[in-house]
């Protein structure tokens, strides 16, 4: 089968390689639509010791597909089945896992593989984080499953609740995935980006009013002026940047709180104003990948079309154009890329 590979940052190489063979209770599935992500760009460059543990490994993490092939005692699945499938299943056993929080899980298990034609889901994945879907869902938009079930998990630590006004930092896909599920709860937005054409396009998608940040001389002030003066109830940062982190601090309304979403710089930190924090009780909660219920509630979402993400496509592309997706998204020239391993 077609595969991109990755050796190591900076080399992702389309290579020839054999179909796998599914483990005992794990499977083989045929990949249909796999999604370009923001963590890969970063992945590709610099690598990434938790996602990427061993390599060489196909690429690529947000994917759907029909399973191919099951292996000997594999329960749930069978072949013919249209799945989805996260990027890591936790141990469920650790004390984070038996407390509810398995996105902490110390043994996380991370597949990947997305950019290849078929791809081998271990049975830990399979037992928890493989989700059948129906025929009415495109493998194209079910591949959302993952992103958006991160998303769903930042809405959910920002507690966020109808009539509350939240304000997003990031104008790209995850951003607008926020958007969408802070929508869902009822919650109103304002998106938060910089001037230029994915602005526009956020601003057709009509999630709330899309804000030219640069061009906001004092953003804190500026936001805390909002939701009548109050201030939004909830502020999540979906840029990964410090100097951003801090404006979604200093401009969340009294008693807020500030979802800490975008993965910054190893080594960065940020100031948060002590007065602020304590006489406003401002609570922030930082927000990391997704749960088993959390890629559940997204298929869910997903099947009944309550979220419909399909307009973050830009474009689509066949297996051996990845790199050229993945650099067209560095340089924020498209938003996600539908790349079709069958094509
Ligand atoms: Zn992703
Ligand atoms: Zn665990």
């Amino acid at each position: 089968m077609r595969a991109q590979v990755f050796h190591g940052p900076g080399d992702l190489r389309f290579e020839e390689i054999p179909i796998p063979d599914p483990e005992p209770g794990g499977l083989v599935a045929r990949v249909d639509a796999a999604l370009t992500c923001g963590t890969d760009v970063r992945t590709l460059r610099r690598g990434h010791p938790v996602m990427i543990p061993h390599v060489p490994t196909v690429f690529g993490h947000e994917l759907a597909g029909v399973v191919t092939a099951v292996g000997r005692g594999t329960r749930g699945v069978k072949e013919g089945d249209r799945i989805v499938s996260a990027n890591s299943a936790p141990c469920s056993a650790c004390r984070f896992c038996v407390g509810g929080r398995p996105n902490l899980c110390a043994d996380l298990l991370f597949v990947n593989g997305a950019y290849g034609e078929h791809i081998a889901l271990p049975p830990r994945l399979v037992q928890c984080n493989v989700v059948p879907i129906g025929p009415g869902l495109p493998a194209a938009i079910a591949a959302f499953a993952e992103p958006l079930a991160c998303a769903l998990l930042g809405v959910e630590r920002g507690g966020v609740e109808p009539g509350m006004t939240v304000a997003i930092f990031g104008h790209g896909p995850l951003g607008c995935l926020l958007a969408m599920a802070a929508r869902q709860r009822g919650a109103q937005v304002i998106i938060i980006g910089k001037a230029g054409w994915r602005l526009e396009q956020v601003r057709g998608m009509g999630l709330g009013p899309c804000v030219d940040g640069p061009a906001i001389p004092d953003m804190a002030q500026h936001l805390r002026g909002l939701a009548d003066g109050g201030g939004p109830e909830v502020t999540m940062d979906a840029t990964g940047r410090p100097e951003v982190w801090e404006q979604a601090i200093d401009g969340v309304g009294r008693g807020g709180t500030v979802v800490l979403f975008g993965g910054c710089a190893p080594g960065t930190s940020v100031r948060v104003d002590t007065r602020r924090a304590h006489y406003e009780e401002l609570t922030l909660v930082g927000a990391f990948h997704h749960t088993p219920a959390m890629i559940r509630r997204a298929v869910e979402l997903l099947e009944s079309k309550v979220i419909a993400p399909g307009a973050l496509l830009s474009r689509q592309v066949g297996l051996g154009q990845v790199q050229e997706a993945l650099a067209l998204m560095q340089r924020g020239e498209t938003m996600k890329v539908l790349v079709d391993p069958q094509r």
